[in-house]
């Protein structure tokens, strides 16, 4: 089958402890201190075998992330730009819905002919973490799309105790847009995981702000604006994020290179602060020192975006505000999946609009260069879709 490849030369940096870990496994922890001079491609890549527990999907929609921005842009050395988790080659894409055409023998919760949205974190539950309750920090992790197999690709297999029934969502959108819907479930979930999971959300009526638009700080507003916002504010520099943002329930949206954040911040609350602030953008240095200085009393951060960057952090501010910073990555676990299809088949989080690119697999490169522009919404590629995209 056809699958969008990503292969890199594995260099660790001069200054890049590999770890044993790292060197049986073949992958790299922090992947911008490895993965050097990446290449792109849409090529023959072997069929997906089918396991007992797994499903063989038929990918419907798959959208392009941030992260996939990052594999393909590189530093001024030449090494991919995401920090995280990888081993390369694979097929990249990793937030998708597919269609189950065939099931391994022990499957018992779908059958072909269902749609599903799938987590992309492929945890073990077997280590100690996961048997503690935190998928998301398994310490045996695939990650569809980072280190094994993703959905770029006409097919996937993958174990059926990763997917989620999305019929809730297909009833609310029809199928064929209910699909891309569907296939925003993983980037939305890793916003509410980092806004309500790890940072035990905010009260209804409480002030925030998201800096980045993006999807996932689009999905972050919106559900910002579900849960009972007293006022969202957001920073963004694409004036047709922004734009999309306001459609979504902001208040305010700003350019940040237009004003100084926290003091619009501070001047919106009358000097309160804001309470609950997620950083969506990937620049940290540049946004958490805004953050800080409008932080209100009990005021949290919650750090979604990835950059393989030290912060200045000014920890006086969080003393005297009674502040905290949450940590978050991942998707899986804490009823995350089954409460963002809720949402979003109920009609209260609808993302519909975001999308605003749509490809076919052979234009899968096109569509990652596309993201480089970082002015798009949601970018889908679209496996089944015949011949050129797409865009609307
Ligand atoms: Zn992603
Ligand atoms: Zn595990």
């Amino acid at each position: 089958m056809k699958g969008l490849v990503l292969d890199a030369q594995w260099k660790p940096k001069a200054d890049y402890k590999v770890s044993d870990w790292e060197k049986q496994t073949g992958k790299a922890i922090t992947g911008n201190s490895v993965w050097y001079n990446p290449k792109l491609e849409v090529r023959e890549w072997p069929d997906p075998e089918v396991g007992v527990h797994d499903v063989l999907l038929e990918i419907q929609a798959c959208g392009v992330c941030g992260s996939d921005m990052h594999f393909y842009e590189t530093d001024d050395q030449d090494y991919i730009l995401y920090p995280g988790l990888t081993k390369f080659p694979t097929i990249l894409g990793h937030e998708f819905s597919g269609k189950v055409v065939e099931v391994g023998k022990e499957v018992t919760t779908l059958v072909p002919g269902d749609y599903v949205t799938v987590e992309e974190m492929i945890w073990c539950g077997r280590c100690i973490p996961c048997r503690n309750g935190y998928p998301n920090h398994c310490t045996n992790l695939e990650e569809l799309g980072f280190t094994i197999p993703g959905a770029f690709a006409r097919y996937l297999a993958v174990d059926e105790k990763f997917c989620w029934n999305v019929d809730a969502i297909l009833e609310r959108y029809g199928v064929e847009r209910g699909l891309e819907v569907a296939a925003m479930s993983e980037p939305t979930c890793v916003s509410y995981n980092a806004m309500f999971e790890r940072a035990e959300g905010f009260k209804p009526g409480h002030f925030v702000s998201v800096f980045g638009l993006g999807p996932i700080g689009l999905a972050a507003l919106g559900l910002a604006e579900a849960a009972g916002a007293g006022m969202i504010v957001g920073f963004e520099i694409s004036p047709q994020r922004r734009e999309l943002a306001r459609a979504l329930g902001a208040d305010h949206v700003y350019d940040p290179r237009d004003v100084v954040p926290h003091e619009v911040l501070l001047e919106l609350s009358h000097g309160a602060g804001f309470d609950f602030n997620v950083e969506a953008a990937g620049v940290p240095e540049l946004t958490v020192p805004e953050m800080e200085k409008a932080l209100a009393i009990n005021g949290k951060i919650s750090q979604i975006g990835r950059a393989a960057q030290h912060v200045p952090m000014y920890l006086e501010t969080f003393q005297v505000r009674r502040a905290q910073f949450y940590g978050a990555q991942g998707h899986s676990g804490h009823e995350t999946f089954p409460n963002v299809i809720r949402m979003v088949a109920s009609g209260r989080l609808d993302l519909s609009s975001i999308v605003t690119s749509r490809y076919g697999l052979e234009d899968a490169v096109e569509a990652i260069a596309k993201s480089i522009d970082r002015a798009d919404g949601k970018i889908m590629v679209k496996p089944q879709m015949n011949g050129r995209n797409g865009n609307n």
